[in-house]
C-alpha cells in the first residue's frame, strides 16, 4: 500500500431514469433562482435544451446554446457577458464535456473578478456550476476544464483545475442519452474507459479511486457495446452512465498520464475530437505503460471479467490491453491518426507539445520526447 492524500469534492449527485425532472427542486434546495443554461446546437435541435428550459421555468435567466468542441476562448467571453448581463446565480451545463467545461470556465471567470477584491478565495464560488451530462466524458465529476486559445501557427488547449468550479449538483438521467448517436456513444464511452485505465495506475491513486475505476471499467466493457448496437436500451444506457460516473469520480482526484496528455494535444492542436483521440491512443498508451503498471493492469483485467487462472500477473496485464484493444476495434471508430487527418510530419511537434502536459509528466513510466513520438507513430 502506498501513501495517499486526496480531496473529496462536495457534490450532490442524483442518478436515475427521469432524474432531470428533479431539477427544479434540486435548484431550489441550493437557493439558485437565476440560472444560465449552457448547451449546444445539437441539444437545441433535439429538443433536450427546450425540455430543460421548461423544467427551469422562471429560474431560466438566459441560454447559451452555441458551445463548440474544445471550448474556444471567445465563447467563454460571449457566455461570460451573458452571465454578467443577466446577473445569474448558477450556471447549468447540459451536454458533453464541452458544454460542462464552458459552464466551469464562466464560473471561474466570474470568480476571478471577485477573488481579486477579496483577500482569500472563498471555498464556494459566487456563481456555482450544476451539470446534466449527456455523454460519457465525465467532466461533471471533476474540477477541471480546458479552453482552446489561438497561438502563433495554430491553437493550444490550456487546462485549468480549481475545486470551486466542480459541479455542486449533478443530475444523471440515462433517458437523456438514448439518442446519443453510435459514434459519440462509442467515442465518449472509450473516453470513460480511459479514465478508469489511467486512474488504476495513476501515481496519485488511492483506495477509493482504484475501487471506482475498477467498478467503472467492469460496467463499461459490459454495457458499451450494447449501447452502441441498441441505443434505446435503457438498462444498458443506465449501466454505461453509472460506469461513466464512476470513471469521472476516479478521474476527479488523481493525476492522469501519457494517454490524456496526448489526447489533449491531439484535440487542442490537431483538431481531433476528444473521444476519437481516446479510441486511437488508449491501447498504445497502455502498451507503453505495461511494465510500469503490471499489477494495476492485472487487477483491471480481473475487474473487466478476465479470469486470472493459469495467467501470471504479466500475462493478465497484457490481456487487459488486448481486451481494451478488441473492445475499441469492435466499435467502428477511426483506428489510426492518419485516418483523422493528422499529417505524419506533425508528429514531432505534437510530441514536443505533449511534453509540456502535466499529465504526461505524471505518467507512471517516465516519458521523453522520443517516447511520446514513438507512441504517436504507433498510433499513426
Ligand atoms: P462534446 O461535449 O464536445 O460533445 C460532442 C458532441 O456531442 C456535441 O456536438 C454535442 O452537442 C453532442 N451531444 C452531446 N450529448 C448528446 C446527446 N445526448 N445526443 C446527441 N448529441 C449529443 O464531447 P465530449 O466527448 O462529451 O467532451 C469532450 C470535451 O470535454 C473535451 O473538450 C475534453 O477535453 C473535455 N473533457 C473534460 C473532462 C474533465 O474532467 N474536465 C473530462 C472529459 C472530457
Amino acid at each position: 500500500m502506498h501513501d495517499f492524500s486526496f480531496t473529496l469534492l462536495p457534490q450532490k449527485v442524483i442518478f436515475g431514469a427521469g432524474a432531470a425532472d428533479q431539477l427544479p427542486q434540486a435548484l431550489d434546495s441550493f437557493g439558485w433562482r437565476r440560472v444560465l443554461l449552457v448547451t449546444t446546437g445539437s441539444a437545441r435541435r433535439s429538443g433536450r435544451a427546450a425540455r430543460v428550459e421548461a423544467l427551469l421555468g422562471q429560474r431560466l435567466a438566459a441560454t447559451f446554446d452555441q458551445t463548440q468542441p474544445h471550448v474556444p476562448a471567445e465563447q467563454v467571453e460571449q457566455a461570460l457577458a451573458l452571465a454578467r448581463d443577466r446577473g445569474v446565480e448558477a450556471i447549468l451545463g447540459l451536454g458533453g464535456g464541452s458544454a460542462i467545461g464552458l459552464a466551469k470556465a464562466v464560473s471561474h471567470a466570474l470568480e476571478a473578478q471577485t477573488s481579486l477584491a477579496s483577500p482569500a478565495p472563498a471555498p464556494q464560488p459566487r456563481v456555482p456550476v450544476a451539470a446534466i451530462p449527456t455523454t460519457y466524458a465525465g467532466s461533471e465529476m471533476t474540477p477541471v476544464y480546458g479552453v482552446t486559445r489561438p497561438e502563433a501557427g495554430g491553437s493550444r488547449k490550456v487546462t485549468v483545475a480549481d475545486q470551486r468550479v466542480a459541479p455542486r449538483l449533478v443530475l444523471y438521467d440515462p433517458g437523456l442519452t438514448l439518442d446519443l448517436p453510435p459514434d459519440l456513444t462509442a467515442s465518449t464511452g472509450v473516453n470513460a474507459l480511459a479514465h478508469c485505465v489511467e486512474a488504476v495506475y495513476s501515481i496519485t491513486r488511492h483506495p477509493l479511486s482504484t475501487a471506482a475505476a475498477q467498478a467503472g471499467a467492469g460496467l463499461i466493457v459490459r454495457a458499451l457495446p450494447r449501447c452502441v448496437l441498441h441505443g434505446d436500451d435503457l438498462d444498458a444506457r443506465s449501466e454505461m452512465l453509472a460506469g461513466a460516473h464512476l470513471a469521472g469520480l476516479s478521474l476527479s482526484s488523481v493525476a492522469m498520464g501519457l494517454h490524456h496528455g496526448l489526447c489533449h494535444v491531439l484535440g487542442g492542436s490537431a483538431g481531433v475530437p476528444h473521444g476519437i483521440a481516446n479510441a486511437i491512443i488508449l491501447p498504445h498508451a497502455m502498451r507503453f505503460n505495461l511494465d510500469a503498471a503490471t499489477p494495476h493492469l492485472a487487477a483491471l483485467a480481473e475487474a473487466m471479467g478476465l479470469r486470472a487462472e493459469a495467467r501470471d500477473p504479466a500475462g493478465l496485464a497484457a490481456a487487459s490491453v488486448e481486451r481494451v484493444a478488441a473492445l475499441v476495434a469492435g466499435l467502428n471508430l477511426p483506428r489510426r491518426l492518419r485516418d483523422v487527418g493528422v499529417p505524419a510530419a506533425d508528429l514531432p511537434r505534437l510530441a514536443q507539445l505533449a511534453l509540456q502536459s502535466r499529465a504526461v509528466l505524471s505518467n507512471p513510466r517516465p516519458v521523453g520526447v522520443e517516447d511520446a513520438e514513438h507512441v504517436l507513430r504507433a498510433a499513426w
